[in-house]
């Protein structure tokens, strides 16, 4: 990568391979640089192929993928949804961007994901007062896959459509199943520090035919079949550039080798940090859960040890290194102060004792000795 510093470690890098630009030479050489064109069509079989799905629509974000899914799902004005308070605000803008209200569900200590037991509480809360969700957004964090099976079995007992929200998780499974394709819509992203990445970009994936055209339409201005430019309904223009998804081809054809990287590097952290007393490497993966690895996370046990997440963090960026606070709870944020929460000390928990460390692709041997040498230095001293 890239940057004024080549010696600072970060967090988690583009990593680009050797064939995303053919792909760029080919599109601008055919002249194929509009938000249409063959790259974007192979990119989207590309994600079809891989996850399984029937259907993907190439987006400008993933956040936009979120927004036209949740619209998908019939979410609207005065409407609630179900989303974990422990993820990256783009799970929740777009519950907003719809008019409609975020209701929070705490996390469970294993994998990090929605907790199905909360989440069944807060079920049983709304019903009672008649209310029902329009949407459960489920956030697969870190890469992680949450406890899907007992997770769908709830949203099913109570009539609640699923959307998967696998920004963190290209390349993660359940049951061997690739994550995206467990509920009613799916959802990626391929921001820069993402797993794999078309320096912005994302993708929506579903099996039915009718909801990815609806969501082609609205991606582009939602125009009306007319010679003339007519328009019934509300568009965006969040469709991926043509030369973007040339990026994302190239990259896809390293996805097998970018997950068996960070996987190794979790690993390696896992082996490496064992002998420091009070320091655990997370989240965990559930039964039949392989996770992506997007980011390797330590928590650190106040009983155990006297320094806290961010004096780690200073003290790893002193040796030029990146690594960054858990998630902040949604709840926690002012931009939500007034939505209901179910639960909390779970994902306050985490958010309070943990930071991610350098988990890019792109690690060297010696950068993991690097951020395993800083850490030792000032949590055994
Ligand atoms: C990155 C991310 C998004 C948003 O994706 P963008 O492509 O950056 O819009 C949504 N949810 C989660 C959990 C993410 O990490």
């Amino acid at each position: 990568m890239r940057s004024q510093d080549y010696d600072r470690l970060y967090l988690s890098p583009p990593h680009l391979g050797r064939h995303e630009l053919n792909y760029l030479h080919k599109a601008i050489e055919d002249n194929w640089v509009a938000p249409v064109g063959p790259n974007l069509d192979g990119f989207e079989r590309d994600i079809c192929e891989f996850t399984g799905a029937g259907h993907c629509v190439a987006l400008s974000s993933g956040t936009a993928a979120i927004h036209l899914g949740l619209r998908l799902l019939g979410v609207g004005p005065g409407d609630e949804v179900l989303c974990p308070s422990f993820t990256f605000v783009a799970t929740a803008n777009p519950i907003l961007y719809l008019g409609a209200r975020p209701i929070f569900v705490d996390s469970e200590a294993e994998t990090w994901n929605i907790c199905p037991e909360r989440l069944r509480e807060a079920l049983e809360d709304m019903q009672r007062q008649n209310r029902r969700p329009k949407a459960l957004i489920l956030v697969h964090l870190y890469g992680m896959p949450c406890r899907l099976r007992e997770v769908l079995a709830v949203a099913q007992e109570f009539g609640v459509p699923v959307l998967e929200d696998a920004a963190e998780a290209l390349g993660s499974r359940y049951e061997g199943q690739p994550l995206s394709t467990f509920g009613e819509v799916g959802v990626f992203s391929f921001n820069g520090n993402k797993i794999l990445t078309t320096s912005g970009g994302g993708a929506l994936v579903t099996n039915r035919p009718d909801w990815a055209e609806k969501v082609r339409f609205w991606a582009t201005q939602a125009r009306d079949p007319a010679p003339h430019y007519q328009h019934s309904e509300l568009g965006y223009n969040y469709r991926l550039s043509n030369l973007l998804a040339g990026i994302g081809r190239g990259q896809m054809e390293l996805l097998a080798d970018r997950v068996k990287k960070r996987r190794e590097i979790y690993a390696w952290y896992q082996e490496h940090l064992r002998a420091v007393p009070g320091l655990t490497l997370g989240p965990q993966e559930p039964t039949h859960g392989q996770s992506n690895r997007w980011l390797s996370c330590v928590l650190l046990n106040p009983t155990e040890m006297a320094v806290t997440p961010e004096q780690l963090r200073l003290h790893l960026e002193t040796h030029n290194i990146e690594s960054r606070p858990l998630w902040k709870p949604l709840h926690l944020q002012p931009l939500f102060a007034e939505a209901p929460m179910y639960g909390g000390s779970v994902c306050t928990n985490l958010f309070v004792h943990g930071l991610c460390l350098p988990s890019g692709s792109s690690m060297q041997e010696s950068d993991l000795h690097r951020v395993a040498d800083a850490l030792r230095g000032i949590l055994l001293t």
